[in-house]
């Protein structure tokens, strides 16, 4: 059923009886050419992106409990493509502009919304790295402002720019940057992948893989072993549980990151804020929320709630941006278990188990990239080749030393 004004005028007059599920909650079958692990975004726009640009049809995503009810449906919507390195940057703008058009494409809302992200900065020397970023973004092909105080204060009057710490000298803004519906983004590709004839498999968790002669070819499941030439990883913050299950190690870590909404309140917020001298961004939903997170927990968990700690840490963050939102009482929070690498970026590779693939490592940013990386994902399930954009997302580059580290923060996790 396609979606229109037409047809929600339709079923406005027939009682709303005309509409049908938004995917086929299918039952698995015997055998599949690929399965696709995971029902996060990451999974279903590989699953979706197999069947549309790749002709890969005979596709089953397995996910263990709802579609949704992991990251994809607990971040906090930030798309973007302001990153440095050039290993990344191209990547994240091939995905901005994937979600340019992505409601279109999926005739589906997704509800992207371009409405600015600003990063701050707050000295000399971080305004140096910022230039130096925003010319990396505009040698690509993306948009980047600079900002003095003045035209910070123009988008934001609430900020606190005369915090004597950590007074707002400027900021990185780039327009075509915002937010997206999340949990939209995993309905909308989940609809787009059933209408092409792929299985939407939920309450199937994979509890182990076939290998036969070091080649995977198949896995079990809660719901009887489902065989398949191919199998695709992209279960976020269970990749180093998952993986074990075939004998390897991943450089991941799996860590706990908590966000945070306030009551609805009139607009107020123009787009997403991040504070440059703690780690602390916001933004507004369209319900009124004031969307925001900061820091990730710190410890290795594979729990999806989070500690005390980081909810005083976050709220000290908000406090010093942007007084007023002591103001705003804290509605809901909630914790998602991210897969950390050693150097910050992601992993879109075969693994050392032939047949294996892995889609992983997206640490606290994840979202962003969800329709590149189930793009790029799906070009290199259907054809064995990394996609060009993806090149350097390789497994191997933990032992060579190619890291692309985008921050300069080493091999620490918890700091990327
Ligand atoms: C609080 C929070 C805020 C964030 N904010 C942002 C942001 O603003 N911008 C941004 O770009 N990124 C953000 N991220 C990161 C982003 O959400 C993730 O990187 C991204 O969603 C991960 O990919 P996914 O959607 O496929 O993951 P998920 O939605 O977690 O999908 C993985 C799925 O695999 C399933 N699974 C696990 N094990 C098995 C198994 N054995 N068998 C079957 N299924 C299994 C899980 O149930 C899960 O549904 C945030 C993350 C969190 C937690």
């Amino acid at each position: 059923m396609a979606y229109s004004a037409f047809r929600i005028a339709l079923e406005a007059i027939r009682g709303h009886a005309g509409w049908s599920p938004v995917w086929r909650d299918a039952t698995p079958r015997a055998e599949y050419d690929v399965i696709v692990i995971g029902g996060g975004g990451h999974g279903l726009a590989t699953a979706y992106y197999l069947a549309k640009a790749f002709g890969v049809a005979r596709v089953a995503v397995l996910e263990k409990g709802w579609l949704g009810g992991g990251n994809v449906g607990r971040n906090t919507t930030i798309i973007r493509s302001n990153y440095l390195l050039d290993a990344n940057e191209p990547f994240y703008e091939f995905s901005l502009k994937l979600w340019e058009g992505l409601s279109r494409e999926l005739n589906y809302n997704a509800m992207v919304s371009q409405r600015g992200v600003l990063n701050l900065y707050h000295s000399d020397a971080q305004r140096d790295a910022f230039v130096r970023r925003g010319n990396a973004m505009l040698l690509h092909g993306a948009d980047a402002e600079l900002l003095d105080t003045e035209g910070v204060r123009e988008l934001a009057p609430f900020l606190n720019f005369e915090n004597a710490r950590f007074p707002v000298k400027g900021g990185l803004l780039q327009r075509r940057g915002g937010t997206a519906r999340h949990d939209a983004v995993a309905w909308g590709y989940a609809r787009g992948a059933s209408r092409l004839g792929i299985d939407i498999v939920q309450n199937c968790e994979v509890t182990g893989f076939r290998l036969k002669e070091g080649r995977c070819v198949g896995v079990e499941t809660t719901r009887g072993p489902i065989a398949a030439r191919t199998v695709g990883c992209a279960v976020a913050g269970s990749s180093s549980r998952l993986m074990g299950l075939a004998g390897l190690r991943l450089p991941l870590e799996s860590h706990v990151l908590q966000a945070f909404v306030t009551e609805g309140l009139k607009p107020c917020v123009p787009g997403v804020i991040t504070f440059g001298a703690g780690h602390f961004y916001v933004s507004q939903s369209d319900k009124g929320g004031l969307v925001f997170g900061g820091d990730i927990d710190g410890y290795n968990s594979y729990a999806q709630r989070g500690n005390l700690p980081v909810v005083e840490d976050v709220c000290e963050g908000g406090m010093a941006l942007m007084p007023m939102i002591g103001r705003a009482k804290v509605l809901r929070m909630w914790g998602g278990n991210v897969d950390m690498s050693m150097d910050g970026s992601p992993i879109i590779d075969r693994t050392p188990v032939d047949g294996l693939f892995l889609n992983g490592g997206w640490c606290y940013g994840g979202f962003k990239a969800t329709p590149a990386s189930g793009w790029c994902f799906a070009h290199l399930l259907a054809t064995g080749e990394p996609h060009p954009l993806a090149a350097r997302y390789r497994l191997g580059r933990f032992l060579t030393g190619d890291l692309i580290d985008e921050k300069g923060m080493g091999a620490q996790p918890n700091l990327h």
